[in-house]
């Protein structure tokens, strides 16, 4: 029996069951659940199975490999070992790619997976109350003020499942979870849990919690010698480096992150006054750093920042929208930093990385237009398409210090891949693969998708969740918090 099936249903018993009259109805619903279970292919994936990805338009985001107009991705296994024009192989399964854009996965590289249950909460709050007629509601003050402080594990559990499952389904292979909300040992188990339920690439961001039971920062010794021993497995660790945080030395925590050989992540926002204390640290910026946001950072931080090559994760919408100053795209683009895009938090912006390219793009090139316009010399080039692209993939890789793993379609690297439906209604017809992406797709397009070879999405449906059991946990698990938190579900303001 294959992943797809339930434990009570298999292929054949669909099919069979489909005949007849009375079985129509649960038939049905499996098949929605599971998707053209005829021809999925089971055995992709598995140690020394061949899979070949075949005549689909390969963007592989490796400017060595290349772009193929029609070409095949060769599998075995976890990993990619051809990309080519049209690959002779006999011994593989095959998944028919014409009309679809093959390409690697999206990476996220900072999204706060604990608070789907809040989904849409504060769509129109700020950051923080700036003490603006703006101020009310506020982030700090409702979600990690009220809402985190009544988290329970299985609350952690389902939001981490349930958000992760919808980023998988619209393409988003890895994730960098931020997730402030280890308020025990429990709470951070429960994290991974989810997060290892989902079946993506992941890093755990290890950020702070509260309450009686509070082990951070020391547990971060036992959860990586427990759950990340190994770093060659799906999921990996990263130290959170806040530098806000009332009774927590930044430098503490960057040196533990370093003594477990871990990257360090932080957010980094000029409106909350944290200048200073980004220059006063600048000497001790590293490699392993990623830097979240970075608005309104002095030109020295900048500086220090780029000669110790240090990662810039930026969350346009989410900066535009909540008052977190101006995204320093021109900035990091000035500097020779190219960054990556993070999602951040579903409380009031969706985690689609269509949105997260389109705010990218079109910021960067209305300042640099409106540049134009008013007939500024030495402006910078318009970003592309393309270039968001290499945001949203490569470079959040090597953000997270997996490129050697994933990000492109590289021989060698492990096949995290989606093929993206250019045929679509939205889309076709197809003149330009990255445009297309880009500038046209969302969720909707998003048609299969592999992590590490394993088919995880087959055919617009998600392989082998119940999304039905899980969206009732996801609403009793919102229903217990909003009334611990003492707040009501509004559904119109
Ligand atoms: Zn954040």
């Amino acid at each position: 029996m294959c992943e797809l099936c339930t434990e009570k249903t298999s292929h054949r018993s669909i099919a069979s069951s489909a005949a007849s009259a009375t079985a129509a109805a649960t038939a049905s619903a499996t098949l929605r659940s599971h998707a053209s279970p005829h021809d999925f292919p089971a055995t992709t994936g598995q140690k020394g199975r061949k899979t070949l990805i075949k005549g689909g338009h390969v963007m592989s985001m490796d400017a060595a490999v290349g772009d193929l107009e029609i070409g095949d991705v060769l599998i075995e296994g976890s990993k990619i070992v051809q990309v080519g024009r049209s690959i002779e192989v006999h011994d593989a399964e095959v998944i028919e790619a014409t009309g679809r854009i093959v390409m690697p996965g999206f990476i996220d590289t900072h999204h706060h997976q604990f608070e789907t249950a809040l989904r849409s909460f504060l769509p129109n709050g700020l950051l923080f109350d700036d003490g603006s007629k703006h101020g009310q509601p506020n982030y700090l003050e409702y979600i990690l003020g009220k809402f985190a402080m009544v988290y329970r594990p299985e609350d952690v559990y389902i939001s981490e499942v349930f958000g992760g499952l919808s980023q998988l389904d619209a393409g988003v292979t890895t994730v960098l979870d931020v997730s402030q909300i280890h308020h025990s040992p429990a709470h951070s188990d429960a994290v991974i849990e989810g997060m290892k339920a989902v079946g993506r690439r992941g890093v755990l961001g290890y950020f702070e919690g509260y309450g009686p039971d509070l082990k951070y920062p020391q547990d971060a010794r036992r959860i990586r010698a427990e759950h990340f021993a190994s770093d060659d497995q799906l999921l990996t660790m990263a130290m959170g480096g806040e530098i806000y945080l009332p009774d927590l030395d930044p430098l503490m925590l960057w040196n533990l992150g370093r003594e477990l050989d871990l990257p360090i992540a932080l957010h980094v926002v000029g409106s909350l006054g944290l200048q200073v204390a980004m220059d006063r640290l600048s000497d001790r910026f590293t490699s392993k750093h990623i830097f979240i946001h970075m608005t309104g950072m002095s030109d020295l931080a900048w500086q220090k920042a780029r000669d110790a090559g240090s990662h810039i994760s930026l969350a346009v919408p989410i900066e535009m929208s909540m008052r977190h100053g101006m995204p320093p795209i021109l900035k990091a683009l000035e500097m020779g930093m190219e960054p990556s895009l993070s999602v951040d938090v579903e409380c009031t912006m969706t985690a689609d990385f269509f949105t997260q390219m389109r705010s990218a793009l079109t910021l960067q090139r209305a300042l640099v237009n409106q540049a134009a316009i008013e007939g500024q010399q030495n402006i910078p080039d318009l970003l592309t398409s393309r270039d968001v692209l290499k945001f949203a993939t490569i470079n959040g890789a090597k953000g997270l210090h997996l490129d050697h793993k994933t990000g492109s379609l590289t021989p060698g690297k492990e096949a995290d891949i989606i093929l993206l439906d250019g045929q679509a209604l939205n889309v076709a017809p197809l003149n330009n693969v990255p445009g297309a992406v880009v500038t046209l797709m969302e969720r909707s397009n998003v048609e299969s998708v592999l992590v590490a070879g394993q088919v995880r999405k087959w055919k617009g449906a998600l392989v082998g969740q119940d999304i039905d059991a899980l969206r009732s946990r996801i609403l009793e698990s919102r229903d217990y918090l909003f009334e611990a938190a003492d707040l009501k579900v509004k559904l119109f303001d």
